[in-house]
């Protein structure tokens, strides 16, 4: 039977890796019903909003979908489809396998590690008190009442919440990664010894989901800084990382650059009923109709899904087609060459035919 699927091709270049990650998925021979949906700036042209609510039901409907990158434009007056996405399905946590394929330009070949992070709390939920408003001035007010510290009057403040239960569940999330595929170690990142109510909070709850629900499988810490740096020296010594948002959002980009950059970075936002696999990077618009981008990130987001369905083998075939292009070098894009304007560099289309010849090849 095949699995339904909606699929969100995106825009800028997004069409053109969607279509060139279609490809590679059927041609693992798992079955797929595909709902396209589009979202994003043309959509909101027509339709008044760029995320209507057919693509929201569609996932509802499905559990799962695949999406390619959608713009946010700058002072546009919608927020991002992919910050709404997160919110409407809850999609609590955001999943960035990092790990770096021989063959990709990298100082740190010998990095695999997992960014699980969580995507609603922290500093980015969106609680914030504007310069010079009257409840900016009563917060001041409140502030130097309760704890005595006196903001400056030009002050703008943005609220750092975080929960037992959003920390929770982002950590079982964590270890539940960690003992799906097989991870032998979780590391909660934090500033717990500055921030002691929330990452504190966020750091002793992540002791106690370790200590009381998964034994089995090492727990650690680590400070927020002096993970970033031991990550640039020797990241082989770690493996899931879990942290709140802010960190999160920034660890994965660094996770990104330690793999050979943003074409090669996939991930996934799940939560406890939907899953949407997208890759890290997003439209590259001024690429956009010019079969040039590296589809491999949504590619391996892509594998992402197929073990996500239980599809292992076809993402095993899958994601090993797409290391053994990445090893030969020649079927790879601009930014995988030694120097960015290699006329040997490829395009979209044709990473997607020599990964499927790759797959044909191992199974003939
Ligand atoms: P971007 O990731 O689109 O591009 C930045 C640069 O990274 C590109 O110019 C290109 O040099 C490189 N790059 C990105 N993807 C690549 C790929 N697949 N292959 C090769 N090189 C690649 O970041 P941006 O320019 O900051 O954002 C463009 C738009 O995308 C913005 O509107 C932003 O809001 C949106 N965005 C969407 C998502 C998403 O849909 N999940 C994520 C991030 C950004």
């Amino acid at each position: 039977m095949a699995y339904r699927v909606t699929f969100i091709p995106g825009d800028g270049t997004g069409p053109e890796i969607s279509e060139a990650v279609r490809r590679v998925l059927e041609a693992t021979g798992v079955e797929f019903e595909w709902d396209w949906q589009d979202a994003g700036a043309d959509v909101y042209e027509s339709e008044g909003t760029p995320l209507p609510d057919r693509v929201i039901d569609s996932i509802k409907e499905r559990g799962l979908a695949i999406k390619g990158p959608i713009t946010t434009p700058v002072g546009s007056g919608f927020r991002s489809v992919n910050v709404a996405l997160r919110k409407e399905l809850d999609l609590f946590a955001c999943l960035r396998p990092c790990k770096a394929y021989e063959g990709v330009r990298t100082r740190f070949p010998d990095t695999d590690i997992v960014v699980v992070r969580e995507n609603h709390e922290d500093l980015y939920a969106g609680v914030e008190y504007e310069i010079g408003d009257d409840d900016t001035e009563r917060l001041r007010e409140f502030i130097k009442e309760t704890t005595g510290t006196e903001l400056r009057e030009d002050v703008g403040i943005s609220i750092k919440p975080i929960s037992v239960t959003g920390t929770k569940r982002i950590v079982r999330q964590a270890f539940e990664y960690a003992k799906a595929y097989g991870r032998s170690k979780v590391t909660a990142v934090h500033k717990a010894n500055i921030m002691k109510f929330t990452d504190g909070l966020f750091l002793k709850t992540a002791k106690e989901v370790a200590e009381d629900e998964y034994p089995d499988i090492e727990f650690e810490d680590r400070i927020v800084d002096n993970l970033c740096n031991q990550l640039v020296s020797r990241p082989e010594e770690y493996d899931v990382l879990v942290l709140p948002n802010l960190y999160g959002d920034i660890v994965s980009d660094l996770g990104a650059g330690l793999i050979g950059g943003l074409g090669m970075a996939p991930g996934a936002n799940v939560g406890d009923d939907y899953a949407v696999f997208e890759a890290v990077h997003g439209s590259a618009p001024k690429y956009k109709g010019q079969n040039k981008v590296n589809p491999m990130a949504l590619m391996l987001s892509g594998v992402m899904l197929l073990r996500h369905i239980e599809e292992r083998e076809a993402g095993d075939r899958l994601e090993e087609a797409i290391a053994e292009v990445i090893r030969e070098g020649d079927s790879v894009t601009y930014d995988m060459k030694p120097s960015r304007d290699d006329p040997s560099a490829v395009g979209t289309s044709d990473v997607a035919d020599a990964v499927i010849a790759k797959m044909e090849r191992v199974a003939a």
